[in-house]
């Protein structure tokens, strides 16, 4: 699929700005504050119906106004749509080809982005939750059931915190029966991210050799199930029943699971250098796109929001060569860039956008 034209009206530092992707290789460059970021932030909302960087759609409103727009053409084999979403009284409508559907209604892959963004590096040293984000954001658009399957363990996992939290001793029975259901969602949930993770994981290998040669990289699903059917998931949650019953929360399942990338056997968040740590999380983010390109709705477009920095001429060669297939929109604060060659440049000024190449 591809994004053929972009409009942003009061998006942030944009005003009124309208572009024209080509299919292939766009790179966007300006200085700090200029604006790269809020047009990657603009296409991954049309694409996800979120920003990688607020959840208050007010913020993404230009100061001082109180209504944005987002508009875009998408092309795809069976054909050509579009996408918006209007912005006010921090609501968000979006439409396809001018009817409005609500998150969870659009037809999964209709567009679909991946997005590396710098603040994702701290995933791999920040918390198990940012993990999961990205497990569930990247990996997740691969699977067409994901969406469900994570949502009817969300919705699960409340209803039994809710119980523990009201009762100090919940009734047996009705404990029982949402034991049940867990145990039900949890092993849906476990089963659909091992295979996820199983299908990226040698992608993920192969990628990281294509960018930086050198040692292999590994991705590792950590579970917190450690069996994987109901039964066994019904005796873990068991040995588990007194400290849920004192610390009034469910601390088996899925809402606990991990995932690590190795290098060369060794865990790369206590071990990998800067440059490691880009390329591991930039191969994942290729496995993803391969994934998702495997799918009825073609390749996703790919995102990479200063991802160049701190990476040596090599590696960034590398990497843009291995991003080709998917179109591709890369931003940089530096205008010169050895082994690059775009279809496209833009030039990114005070929120406003001028090809110049
Ligand atoms: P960097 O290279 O530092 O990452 P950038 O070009 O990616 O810079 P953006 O994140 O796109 O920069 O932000 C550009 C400008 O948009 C910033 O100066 C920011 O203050 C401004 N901005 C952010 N939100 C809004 C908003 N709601 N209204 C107006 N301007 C905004
Ligand atoms: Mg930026």
């Amino acid at each position: 699929m591809i994004i053929e034209h972009l409009e942003l009206r009061n998006w942030r530092n944009a005003v009124s700005v309208s572009v024209d992707f080509p299919p292939g290789l766009t790179l966007v460059t300006g200085q700090n504050a200029q604006g790269k970021t809020n047009l990657l932030e603009a296409v991954f909302f049309l694409a996800t119906g979120r920003s990688h960087r607020t959840s208050h759609p007010e913020e993404l409103v230009s100061f001082a106004k109180d209504q944005a727009l987002l508009r875009a053409v998408i092309q795809r084999k069976s054909g050509t749509f579009t996408l918006s979403a209007q912005f006010a009284g921090g609501r968000v409508t979006r439409l396809r080809d001018g009817k409005a559907f609500r998150r969870g209604q659009d037809p999964l892959g209709d567009f679909s982005a991946i997005l590396f963004a710098p603040e994702d590096l701290l995933v791999l040293k920040g918390a198990p939750a940012e993990r999961r984000r990205i497990l569930d954001l990247d990996l997740g658009q691969a699977a067409p059931t994901y969406r469900s399957v994570h949502a009817r363990y969300a919705q699960v996992l409340r209803q039994r915190n809710a119980l523990l939290r009201t009762y100090e001793q919940p009734p047996r029975e009705m404990l029982a029966t949402w034991d049940a259901a867990w145990a039900q969602a949890a092993v849906a949930l476990t089963d659909l991210r091992a295979r996820l993770v199983a299908d990226a994981a040698p992608r993920l290998t192969r990628r990281t050799g294509e960018i930086a040669g050198g040692p292999a990289a590994d991705l590792v699903y950590e579970p917190s199930l450690e069996g994987k059917t109901v039964a066994e998931a019904l005796e873990q949650l068991a040995a588990r029943a007194q400290d849920e019953l004192r610390r009034r929360q469910s601390l088996v399942g899925p809402h606990r699971d991990d995932l690590r990338i190795e290098i060369d056997g060794r865990d790369l968040r206590l071990y990998g250098s800067q440059g490691e740590q880009r390329t591991a999380l930039v191969a994942f983010k290729l496995a993803a796109v391969e994934m998702l390109s495997e799918r009825p709705g073609g390749a996703p477009v790919l995102l990479l929001d200063d991802v160049l920095s701190e990476l040596d001429q090599g590696r960034r060669r590398n990497l843009l060569l291995a991003a080709m297939g998917a179109q591709t929109i890369v931003t940089t604060t530096e205008p010169q860039l050895a082994g690059m060659v775009p279809d496209t440049t833009f030039a990114v000024r005070g929120g406003e956008y001028e090809r110049t190449w």
